[in-house]
């Protein structure tokens, strides 16, 4: 316990504060937009192998903290994030959810006071490392969720479990992050699950990316760390560029499969570049570069008008 509460720390600390799901808002899924389901998914439920799994006492492991929220918004809150903790705790389960805080400051000052930001105007929720037992107030390796309410408010019932799916996939994720694991990667897999079985188009959940495929561009390579936190307005294309990537990896290899390459890449012998070089070949028989080629016929066929 202790030593993957160190490298969950280590994590955390090299990645302060990830932002999360600035997408959400804006990917179709506040409340009153309709969701997009011709045919039923437009997208294969790459989560088929691992059920979503509601355990029994689950609001154990799970604290909602709302000082001067109404006790509707905390209620719905708790729903939730007990649906959303047995959905990742299905997909990977493991110490990481032994318990769960989460924060719901009652307005924009205060998520900025407890997250110690405000990011771009969409940013619904911030996952906050788990902390060292010896320091932490909720427990040894506590993943802690700030939720923003006036964002949190205005999303649908879907969109509120991509958001918190998001989250806790990072923590489930945490301690085979490597410092060298890729954003793309990072993301895409934090995205993947939270959207995996969301009936919601394609195209109106990844946009921006899908405006700028059909008007013919399409990406020269995965998205590197630093355009994640660009301020030149891609930030969004660049979640869900990271998304497709890995929700392709999931269409072939499926849930589990992304998940093993994840942890090949994050927790594997040998520098980032190489461990990630290893995980294209051994799971994929490819090279970065071949993926990449499959991954562009990927949004081009996925986005597309056809
Ligand atoms: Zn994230």
């Amino acid at each position: 316990m202790y030593g993957q509460v160190n490298r969950v720390g280590r994590w955390w600390r090299e990645h302060p504060l990830v932002m999360s799901l600035v997408a959400v808002v804006v990917a179709g899924l506040v409340a009153g937009v309709p969701l997009v389901i011709a045919g039923g998914h437009d997208h294969p439920d790459v989560a088929g192998p691992a059920r979503p799994r509601l355990d029994e006492g689950l609001s154990e492991r799970l604290t909602v903290t709302g000082s001067g929220v109404p006790p509707a918004l905390s209620d719905q809150v708790r729903r939730d994030a007990d649906d959303a903790l047995g959905y990742v705790r299905g997909v990977w389960d493991g110490p990481w959810s032994d318990h769960v805080v989460v924060e719901i400051p009652v307005d924009d000052a205060g998520f900025r006071a407890r997250a110690g930001r405000m990011g771009a105007g969409g940013e619904a929720a911030i996952a906050v490392t788990p902390v060292p037992a010896e320091t932490g107030p909720d427990g040894p390796g506590a993943g802690r969720v700030i939720l923003r309410r006036e964002v949190y408010e205005r999303l649908s019932a879907q969109g509120r479990q991509v958001v918190l799916r998001h989250e806790l996939t990072h923590f489930a994720s945490a301690a085979v992050t490597g410092s060298g694991t890729p954003l793309w990667l990072v993301e895409g897999l934090a995205e993947t699950v939270g959207h995996a079985g969301v009936p919601l188009a394609t195209t109106r959940a990844a946009a921006e990316l899908a405006a700028d495929v059909r008007s013919g561009w399409l990406p020269d390579a995965l998205p590197s760390d630093a355009q994640f936190s660009a301020a030149d307005g891609t930030i969004l294309r660049s979640y869900q560029e990271a998304w497709l990537a890995c929700r392709l990896i999931a269409d072939r290899l499926g849930l589990g499969g992304l998940i093993s390459f994840y942890r090949q890449v994050g927790s594997g012998r040998g520098d980032p570049q190489s461990r990630l070089d290893g995980a294209f070949r051994a799971f994929l028989g490819t090279t970065e570069a071949g993926f990449v080629a499959q991954w562009r016929s990927y949004l081009r066929a996925g986005l597309s008008p056809s």
